[in-house]
């Protein structure tokens, strides 16, 4: 609907957000069928330890191919939130990732962890422990092999009752990381109270490190803060053999990044395990 009497500005505005939003309901439409017919799937990123060069975990991210195209999660795990598929996903993605701890453990590599996205639909579902906990029960899964990554603003949405359920999931034995630590809102007020075990670092702070000019104090001072919180970090998008030495030299234990690993299939995963035992 075009208003017809409203200036330029608004009539293009209109059609562009129609346009938009007849676009989100027709991913969304595309992704029911692809969940109902199977058809979601989970890539891998490599972890690595920073002193050692280890690869010590791994995170899950979903991928979703239509008609041989990738689709980018940035695009459909948004219309997936805003459609409440993100909990029929969010469900297949745990199940993927319990598939691909027992095929680490079949090859020998009992001990690598796996960490899976959850948004706040998902976490404030009645239902969600009680169902992720028998999942993992079900494929014989240690909740220690599991970690949740969550967003801060996920647990702000509703406080009190993110934080009781994330204290319930750590009490079942599951890792908790904030994910893009630092890029939400109020981190520094409440973090230290939250029961979680891992900061990541996003982003757009690891980008700012390992170059010229001042980038690098935020970076600097998260790593210090998680340090003084007892809890372990890992830096996200890791690019550029300088920002390994920058945070080597500030003590930052873990990263993840293209310039070692991309997000590869579950067996290119194994393989990469194979490779450097
Ligand atoms: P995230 O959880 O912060 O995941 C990291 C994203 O950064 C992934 O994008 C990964 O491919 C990308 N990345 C990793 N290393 C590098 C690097 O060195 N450089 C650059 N430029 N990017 C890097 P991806 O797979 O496209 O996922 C985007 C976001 O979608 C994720 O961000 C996460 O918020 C969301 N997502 C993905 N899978 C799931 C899922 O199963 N459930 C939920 N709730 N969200 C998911
Ligand atoms: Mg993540
Ligand atoms: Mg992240
Ligand atoms: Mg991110």
């Amino acid at each position: 609907r075009i208003r017809a009497s409203g200036g330029h500005g608004v009539a293009e505005y209109q059609i562009e957000s129609e346009q938009e939003n007849l676009h989100r309901f027709l991913e969304s439409r595309a992704l029911y069928r692809a969940l109902r017919e199977d058809r979601i799937g989970i890539a891998l990123q490599a972890q690595v330890d920073l002193q050692s060069g280890a690869i010590v975990g791994a995170e899950a991210l979903a991928r979703w191919t239509e008609d041989g195209r990738p689709m980018s999660p940035a695009s459909f795990i948004p219309v997936a939130e805003a459609s409440g598929l993100i909990v029929p996903l969010g469900g297949r993605v745990i199940e993927l990732a319990c598939d691909a701890l027992r095929a680490m453990e079949r090859a020998g590599f009992p001990d690598i962890p796996v960490s899976v996205n959850v948004s706040p639909l998902q976490l404030h579902r009645r239902e969600f422990i009680e169902e992720l906990a028998a999942t993992v029960a079900r494929h014989g899964i240690e909740p220690r092999r599991m970690e949740l990554e969550i967003t801060e603003g996920t647990v702000m949405s509703d406080y009190q009752d993110g934080r009781e359920l994330l204290a319930r999931l750590r009490r079942l034995g599951f890792g908790i990381a904030v994910d893009d630590f630092g890029t939400g809102y109020s981190s520094l007020r409440y973090v230290h109270s939250l029961p979680v075990t891992r900061l990541k670092l996003d982003r757009q702070f690891t980008a700012g490190v390992g170059g010229e000019g001042g980038g690098a104090n935020v970076a600097d001072m998260i790593i210090a803060l998680g340090r003084r919180l007892g809890l372990d970090i890992v830096a996200e998008g890791v690019e550029t053999p300088a920002q390994v030495e920058w945070l080597r030299r500030h003590e930052c234990p873990c990263a993840q990044g293209y310039l070692f690993a991309r997000p590869e299939p579950v067996e290119d995963f194994i393989a990469r395990l194979r490779g450097q035992a």
